[in-house]
């Protein structure tokens, strides 16, 4: 290792914060490691954003080391996972010590909201690409996965739809209001990590929704080997997703746009009134219902209008 790239990992990589659970080894030698407590399990998810595909050029080093953590973040929660290490690997074009000390402030603040610990990573040059390998702790042989959901069982998401994808939209025609919902949920999308964690031994499936609505509930359906209906009614829209649909006069547009980052999970019929409370603060709706028969048919006022299989798609932007 050169001393510019050592000297770039100590001063923008290394936590100073001792919140979390510390590894024997963080940042430093050839491998971190970490004690793993008996009594859980390591949940490890990596997952890779590259400019110009995940996130658009020039875009802000601040939001960005946040975003590249909370997508991240959304896979442990999709899981019932809690935070513990992550390592960070990251492509350079070239040493910007201000970029970098934004990036670096981004991502350690929110991996400190999640009592997270950054014990190792690599550092290269080349065009702009980073890639985070997470790992959070699950109690032993407990979990949420894609493939437990039953026949019966409602369908619930968190939060609304389609705002990152609106967001999107608006970023690439070159808003810039921050205090706009949509350009925040797309630019800044929070990981419904604690929503995860209380759906664990709850919800009989879950899945974070990266992808678009359709594609991601869909995998639940493959993996559970069931079929659903969603009532389109019962979406949870924001005036502006209603708006921007009509005036695209496509109803189903919501169902396809990705990085919203909110959970979609399922909890059977028999789930307690006190359970539901539960789920109140995280602003859950219940939009639908798993069928034996496979595939995922919408139904607007009570008729069945379409079959959605597709999901994101990065080069077939709308
Ligand atoms: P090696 O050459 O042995 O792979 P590196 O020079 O890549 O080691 O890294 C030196 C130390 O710095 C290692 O502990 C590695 O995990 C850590 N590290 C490198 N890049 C990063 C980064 N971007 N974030 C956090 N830790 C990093
Ligand atoms: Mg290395």
């Amino acid at each position: 290792m050169s001393s510019s790239e050592f000297s770039i990992i100590e001063e923008f990589f290394t936590s100073k914060s001792d919140v979390g659970l510390c590894p024997v080894m963080g940042v430093g030698d050839d491998c971190a490691i970490v004690d793993v407590p008996a009594d859980k399990q390591l949940a490890i998810s990596t997952d890779t954003l590259v400019e110009g595909v995940h996130f658009l050029p020039n875009s802000d080093p601040e939001l960005l080391g946040c975003k590249v953590l909370a997508v991240n973040l959304s896979d442990l929660a999709a899981m019932g996972a809690t935070p513990a290490w992550a390592s960070l690997a990251i492509t350079l074009p070239s040493v910007d010590k201000a970029w970098l000390a934004r990036f670096s402030k981004g991502f350690f603040d929110l991996a400190r909201r999640h009592s997270l610990q950054l014990i190792g990573g690599d550092t290269t040059r080349g065009h702009l690409s980073i890639t985070i390998n997470i790992m959070g702790l699950l109690p032993k042989h407990r979990r949420l996965t894609r493939s437990g959901s039953n026949l019966g069982d409602g369908i619930y998401v968190s939060g609304t739809i389609g705002n990152a994808g609106l967001g999107l939209k608006k970023a690439l025609s070159g808003s810039m209001d921050t205090h706009d919902i949509d350009l925040l949920s797309y630019l800044k999308p929070s990981p419904k990590v604690e929503l995860g964690q209380i759906l664990l031994g709850m919800a009989s499936s879950c899945i974070d929704i990266s992808d678009g609505l359709s594609a991601d509930l869909n995998h639940i359906l493959k993996a559970s080997e069931v079929g659903a209906t969603i009532w389109h009614e019962k979406l949870p829209l924001s005036n502006s997703v209603k708006q921007y649909m009509q005036e695209l006069g496509d109803d189903v547009w919501p169902y396809s746009t990705g990085d919203d980052y909110e959970l979609c999970f399922t909890l059977p019929e028999t789930v307690s009134e006190e359970m539901l409370e539960k789920l109140q603060p995280f602003h859950v709706s219940k939009i639908g219902v798993i069928e034996q028969q496979s595939g995922l048919r919408i139904k607007m006022n009570g008729r069945e209008v379409v079959t959605l299989n597709k999901g994101f798609d990065h080069f077939n932007v709308r």
